[in-house]
């Protein structure tokens, strides 16, 4: 069915100008990248809201229908600086024309009132002067981009000066991240123009380079590239244009800014910068929180000091050790740490799962003492002993390897058991400590229905909110999901981070919002 336009056809003055290009620094250009001309049509009306400015992928086109009054109707709709970009197939695009092919085509909508083209630096580099001339002229900006979806070239030099060769308005450097340390080499392009007085976009492609998308803004950036959407990302890694306002408040970050993230993989589906940037906002803190996806420590090292503080997750939360400077108690009992703080004296690691599970079970542990049955033998399962047996619990772990459930029993004095006996335990509170019932596989459970005869179940999945086990234990027992360790943990970090009691009602309900919506 074809879209209603609410916008009137525009007749367009034929040179639209430019803004000033300094105008648009740091600003999200959301990248609608639809194949008809209805759902093109349909996701610039639902981009505006979110959009500073909006790059029109025409390569994704049929080339018939990129036409000047279309182009031009589009540009109006759009009612932000519009780039348009008609990438060729050998460059990364859908385009499959020739080169002349493709300047035909550019040269057909130049009235349209794009703010920008964006040409590739392989095309512009064999034009001849008078067709690159000609593009200059034009009432379009030039940014010349190059792309490398397999690797960041260790030297980036090279690359900037071949492109700053075709004296583009806008230099744009796009490379995959197969390490963290690629988003730090790519920003620091960004002083080499400032040196050569050119305006520069470097973005580090793939989920490893989130770092580069939301902070190589606030370094001199002229823009970070957007989906419109989930499902919509026209290049790897690119987060949506709504998480980059209202998660990371992208448009307020500066060179102020104060850094925490999440160290771990994987982590795409996270919901800590979620929680802890709501808790910042609420705060009034001019800090963010990003997802720094990583798997190798070594790498990523050289860049914690760039950092207030880090949550850490699998696989780090031992290795991590090696690299701060001293270890809270929580850590020595634990032998693991979620959390680093920086202080005077360099960075401290935390263990705020304890804390975490605490917050859980505020309501079992404060009468009379449990006797509880735990399932895992893993990181969670050791906070939980810890905690448990500090108020006195009697504890029984069980697990699949009955091996690392003794060497758990033993170092705090508990019994153990394989994982498949369970059915000859009882107790009065079950404690879930295994990943057995997480999404996608929300359909297993760690024990049958049959021996659900806790007075308490507490599972520390958290996705989905409702596991199997949580949703059979609810008829007869009081539950306690993940969920309350998770805001729980997240609310301590808060707190070490910043000094201030953390908006703990507020965080759940942010993460409630999160996996509500899925
Ligand atoms: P971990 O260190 O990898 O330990 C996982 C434990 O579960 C190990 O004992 C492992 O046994 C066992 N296990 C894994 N797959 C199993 C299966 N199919 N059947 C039976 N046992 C199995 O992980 P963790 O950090 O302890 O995390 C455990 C759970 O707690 C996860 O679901 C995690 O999401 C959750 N958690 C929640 C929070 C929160 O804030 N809510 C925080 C931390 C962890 P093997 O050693 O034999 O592999």
């Amino acid at each position: 069915m074809g879209i209603t336009l609410v916008l009137p056809l525009r007749v367009l003055p034929a040179k639209t100008p430019a803004p000033m290009i300094s105008s648009l620094n740091g600003k999200i250009c959301t990248v609608i990248r639809e194949c008809t001309v209805d759902d093109f049509e349909a996701e610039i009306l639902k981009s505006r809201a979110d959009s500073d400015v909006m790059e029109f992928r025409l390569d994704y086109l049929d080339p018939a229908q990129v036409t000047l009054e279309l182009m031009g109707r589009w540009v109006s709709m759009a009612g932000v600086p519009v780039i348009a970009t008609l990438r060729r197939k050998p460059y990364g695009g859908l385009f499959i024309g020739s080169k002349v092919d493709q300047l035909e085509i550019l040269s057909k909508i130049q009235g349209a009132g794009f703010a920008f083209l964006d040409i590739e630096i392989e095309t512009l580099e064999v034009l001849l002067p008078t067709e690159l001339g000609k593009i200059k002229r034009g009432p379009s900006r030039l940014i010349a981009s190059y792309h490398n979806f397999k690797k960041t070239p260790l030297n980036l030099d090279p690359i900037f000066h071949r492109i700053l060769a075709v004296e583009p308005d806008v230099v744009k450097i796009a490379t995959l991240a197969t390490s963290f340390s690629d988003n730090f080499r790519l920003i620091q392009i960004i002083n080499l123009a400032k040196d050569r007085g050119v305006a520069i976009i470097p973005v580090a492609m793939g989920e490893l380079g989130a770092y580069s998308r939301l902070v190589a803004s606030s370094c001199g950036a002229l823009l970070t590239y957007a989906s419109s959407r989930k499902g919509k990302e026209a290049a790897p890694g690119q987060l949506t244009a709504q998480a980059m306002h209202y998660v990371y408040r992208l448009n307020a970050i500066n060179p102020n800014t104060v850094f925490y993230g999440v160290i771990g993989y994987p982590i795409g589906h996270s919901l800590s910068p979620h929680i802890h940037n709501y808790a910042f906002e609420q705060a009034g803190l001019d800090c963010r929180y990003l997802p720094l996806p990583t798997s190798n420590l070594e790498d990523f090292s050289p860049h914690l000091e760039n950092f207030s503080g880090l949550s850490v997750t699998l696989p780090h939360k031992v290795s991590i050790l090696k690299y701060v400077d001293s270890r809270h108690e929580s850590v020595k009992q634990s032998g693991a740490a979620n959390t680093l703080v920086k202080g005077d004296r360099g960075f401290c690691a935390y263990n705020t799962d304890l804390e975490g599970i605490r917050y859980a079970l505020r309501d079992c542990l404060d009468g009379q003492l449990p006797r509880v049955v735990l399932l895992g033998a893993g990181g969670a399962a050791r906070s939980a002993a810890l905690v448990l047996k500090e108020v006195g619990c009697q504890v029984t772990v069980l697990a699949r390897d009955q091996n690392k459930a003794q060497q758990l029993a033993n170092d705090f004095d508990l019994e153990s058991d394989s994982l498949d006996q369970v059915e000859q335990y009882s107790g009065d509170l079950l404690i879930n400590a295994t990943p057995v019932g997480m999404s996608p596989n929300s359909h297993e459970h760690p024990v049958s229905e049959a021996i659900l005869n806790y007075g308490t179940v507490f599972d520390m999945i958290y996705n989905p909110l409702e596991t199997w086990l949580i949703r059979k234990a609810r008829a007869n027992a009081r539950v306690v999901s993940g969920l309350e360790m998770f805001v729980g943990q997240a609310a301590r970090q808060f707190q070490l981070w910043t000094g201030l009691e953390a908006p703990i009602q507020g965080m759940r309900e942010v993460v409630l919002q999160q996996l509500r919506a899925g």
